[in-house]
């Protein structure tokens, strides 16, 4: 039996049931498939749900305001994929008529699709020839030839894309979703795959050598860069003070007010002094680490009780940082703190 078929009964037997697999509508394999970019499957399954509740459709979406969306996305993180869902429904309903476009290469041209997006939809939901190179395919694919090329290098994806192009078979939405999962499930991506349940362990090379380990070959990561942050948080009776930052990472989103780099309890409290801010009282908070795909954040918090109510701040209550406004992951342990303690 040739892998395709191999792949396809095992699908059909052990498919998982997901919410954004009922049908093949474009929208629905489109806002998954974004929400998959960098979050577990678990993780996403709710926030479909709440999404696609609130947000039936490309019109609705189009329409929807910046803020709105963004606090539908709070603790999904790569806030720019929600902005390009916009983007790209506005394009829809401007330059398609409101219907999703069903050509690769239409497809391929909506904010925030790239290659992989753009096959996934066109192959599932419209069945394109146009497999999917994720990094489940290349593991598995790698592994069952025990092919040593760099699978980081375009070059590598594009040879590996013509390669699986070839032995596609009719059903090429059932069979990329296939060689996906099988990823996922079986050939996993650390510790031990299960190749004694893989239908494909007659033919992996991998297998028979008990070389699973060594595939697939990659660039060695450089080391992600390291920043240290003090985060106030300004509280008056039940408020706290938020701001929406402006530019870098996570723009757009609100914060609490932060500097970056590690101040002591006297250096915050000349910094308050200088800026005329009347406090009674400065105490350290919470500490947190975040950790996004290049950076990561060392962040220390200090609760700073203000004396009276400054109007040219922006003040938050606990319920409006719970329903209104969107605070990023990075941000979540000093909201979690600030609502314990008013
Ligand atoms: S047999 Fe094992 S190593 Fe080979 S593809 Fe299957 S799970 Fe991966």
């Amino acid at each position: 039996m040739d892998i395709s078929l191999l792949l396809l009964s095992w699908y059909q037997d052990n498919r998982r049931i997901l919410p954004w697999r009922k049908d093949k509508d474009p929208y629905h394999v489109w806002i998954s498939e974004i929400m998959l970019q960098q979050t577990r499957i678990e993780a996403v399954i709710s926030y479909y749900e709440r999404f696609i509740e609130r947000i039936p459709d490309i019109f609705t979406l189009a329409n929807i305001s910046e803020d709105e969306l963004l606090k539908l996305w709070e603790g999904l993180g790569y806030y720019s994929r929600a902005r390009n869902l916009k983007k790209a429904a506005m394009m829809i309903m401007n330059d398609f008529g409101g219907v999703f476009p069903s050509i690769y290469e239409e497809i391929l041209k909506l904010p925030g699709i790239g290659e992989y997006t753009a096959s996934a939809i066109a192959s599932i939901c419209f069945g394109a020839k146009t497999p999917t190179i994720d990094g489940n395919v290349l593991r598995v694919y790698t592994r069952m030839l025990e092919d040593e090329r760099n699978v980081d290098l375009s070059r590598t994806k594009k040879q590996i894309r013509e390669e699986i192009e070839k032995i596609m078979p009719k059903d090429t939405g059932n069979f990329n979703e296939a060689f996906m999962e099988l990823g996922e499930v079986v050939c996993l991506p650390s510790g031990k795959p299960k190749c004694e349940v893989c239908p494909l362990k007659e033919k992996c090379c991998a297998y028979k050598h008990q070389s699973w380990s060594k595939f697939p070959v990659k660039t060695l990561k450089q080391d992600k860069k390291e920043y240290f942050y003090t985060v106030f948080l300004l509280c008056y009776q039940d408020k706290v003070v938020i701001r929406k930052r402006t530019d870098g990472l996570l723009k757009n989103l609100w914060e609490f007010p932060s500097v970056l780099g590690k101040m002591s309890l006297k250096e915050i409290k000349t910094l308050l002094k200088t800026q005329n801010i009347a406090f009674k009282s400065v105490h350290k908070s919470v500490s947190h680490k975040h950790v996004f795909s290049h950076q990561i954040w060392y962040m220390q918090a200090y609760v700073i009780t203000l004396t009276k109510y400054e109007p040219s701040f922006c003040w938050a209550s606990g319920m409006e940082l719970c329903e209104k406004y969107a605070i990023p992951g990075a941000f979540q342990p000093f909201l979690k703190a600030f609502l314990h303690n008013i």
